[in-house]
């Protein structure tokens, strides 16, 4: 089935996610979101979070940066925000069920595409096993922020190749920790998406965990929020409580 008739025949079908898809066997799964910023999986990818702890996945999030560039108030300075940000981070995880949030703590703006980066990530990959990968889509047309570019091709660097072979980052097999394969990504934020989660059941979860970040939501109050949303999606022509994404499965031979 071509790319067009299979967004067709999801946009015109009842069903309701395919996250059983990504998992053999059915799931529930593991996975791990790998984002630029604290609130940028509430945003982009939060509902479908909030349904898969509730349907038992266990859920790790990590974080390049600490946000700590994100305001606009003269009183307000970096290592104070960061620390604001990691905590309302981690009162969104807590209320959507996410079961750890790592933070890399590099600086707002400058997540870089490195070696570095790529081997704390290959490292975390390695310690967590996840069987899917959520980050942002890096490959998007038009404007796209350095931070979230920059995070995407980093972690689909890592996914593939460096986490599955042994002799990238040979000192994690020093440390006890095993080569792994990570098989589906989702990319959020993309302009291309052909993976669609229904998450209307967790809308209210999911607005939770989003006014946790009160930091970044300019003082509007959730119903607010909510009426914005809803507007936002009509205008991108979405179904109401759907999130969408780019997948990308990798299939690897096993040996070369
Ligand atoms: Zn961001």
């Amino acid at each position: 089935m071509s790319l067009i008739d299979r967004f067709k025949t999801l946009r015109s079908s009842s069903i309701p996610l395919q996250s059983e898809e990504l998992i053999e066997g059915g799931g529930p799964g593991r996975a791990m979101v790998i984002m630029a910023h604290p609130d940028d999986a509430e945003f982009v990818c939060g509902g479908t979070i909030a349904r898969w702890c509730s349907e038992g996945w266990e859920v790790v999030y990590v974080l390049i940066t600490s946000g700590d560039k994100g305001t606009h108030d003269k009183d307000m300075y970096s290592e104070k925000l960061a620390a604001i940000r990691e905590e309302e981070q981690r009162a969104a995880c807590r209320v959507l069920g996410v079961k750890e949030c790592i933070f890399l703590g590099y600086p707002d703006g400058h997540t870089v595409e490195a070696a570095e980066v790529r081997g704390q990530i290959v490292r975390l990959l390695r310690t967590h096993k996840p069987d899917v990968v959520i980050t942002w889509d890096a490959f998007r047309k038009g404007f796209n922020h350095r931070d979230h570019r920059n995070c995407g091709v980093v972690v689909a660097d890592a996914v593939y190749p460096l986490v599955r072979d042994r002799l990238f980052y040979p000192e994690h097999e020093a440390d006890g920790l095993d080569p792994h394969e990570v098989n589906e990504i989702l990319l959020a934020g993309t302009d291309e998406p052909d993976f669609f989660v229904d998450t209307s059941a967790y809308t209210e979860k999911h607005l939770d965990a989003i006014m946790c970040h009160e930091s970044q939501i300019g003082g509007r109050t959730r119903e607010e929020f909510q009426e914005m949303r809803k507007k936002m999606g009509k205008n991108l022509g979405r179904v109401p409580g759907e999130e969408r994404f780019r997948r990308w499965s990798v299939s690897r031979p096993r040996t070369r």
